[in-house]
């Protein structure tokens, strides 16, 4: 990588942005920034893109890396980006598996957890910060984590989240502020659960590089960033 940089340090000075890693965070700021008319260069170090938002085809199958289906806000700017793409969405009916010791439920997304919480005292706190998400949010300066445990005080629903968080996001509840958190919930509710782009996640990874190779932006596959200078 070191020579490699050596060898285009010339070019690279020719970028506005350089950008380190193709995951949909590192493609859709580069997007982003290449619609706005910023010369975009970006380094992957994998031998794809994606990161954990693409598919690879088995024997037929698309096995996804990561992310299937997501909950965007309507007005955000993933959703401005699928219509930008002209990559059309529908919601699905996602299941959702709870298990809890010994316990074990499946239910469908939203209103379908009431019924999957094991303890009373956990739907009363979830029924909570389900109408607390429609309000419009604060800053709380504080994770959702801490928030759950000053606030909520319910363990059931602390591992609740803690598993939802860890597996949908993966994130720990100390890594998610509570503001993100509620914003998130409410856009569920608002959208009726998460929603799957036609053409899957890799449609969407596609669709961004079209859009930074077609303004003249550069991936370079197989370039581990080592250091920001
Ligand atoms: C099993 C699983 C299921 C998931 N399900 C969902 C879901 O259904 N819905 C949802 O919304 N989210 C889901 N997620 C989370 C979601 O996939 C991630 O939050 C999201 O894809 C992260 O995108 P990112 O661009 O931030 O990071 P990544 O996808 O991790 O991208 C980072 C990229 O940077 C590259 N990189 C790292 N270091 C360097 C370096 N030094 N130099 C160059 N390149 C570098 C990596 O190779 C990678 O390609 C899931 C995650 C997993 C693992």
């Amino acid at each position: 990588m070191y020579e490699m940089f050596n060898s285009m340090s010339n070019k690279l000075d020719s970028y506005d942005v350089i950008v380190a890693g193709a995951g949909i965070g590192g493609l859709l700021s580069a997007a982003l920034l290449s619609m706005k008319g910023f010369s975009v260069i970006i380094f992957e170090k994998l031998s794809f893109i994606g990161g954990r938002f693409t598919s690879f085809n088995f024997r037929g199958y698309e096995i996804p890396s990561g992310a299937i289906h997501m909950i965007p806000n309507s007005r955000g700017i993933f959703t401005k980006i699928l219509r930008e793409l002209g990559i059309n969405y529908k919601k699905t009916d996602v299941l959702l598996e709870y298990i809890w010791d010994d316990y074990q439920r499946s239910c469908q997304y939203n209103f379908g957890v009431f019924k999957i919480l094991k303890t009373t005292s956990a739907r009363w706190a979830f029924a909570k910060i389900y109408l607390k998400s429609l309000c419009p949010q604060k800053e709380f300066g504080i994770s959702f984590g801490e928030y759950l445990k000053k606030e909520v005080k319910n363990d059931e629903l602390y591992r609740f989240f803690e598993v939802f968080v860890n597996f949908s996001l993966s994130l720990s509840l100390e890594e998610i502020s509570a503001k993100t958190m509620f914003e998130i919930n409410r856009n569920a509710i608002l959208q009726g659960g998460p929603i799957v782009p036609i053409g899957g996640c890799k449609g969407v990874i596609r669709g961004l590089e079209k859009i930074i190779l077609s303004h003249n932006g550069k991936i370079i596959t197989n370039a581990d960033v080592q250091e920001i200078l």
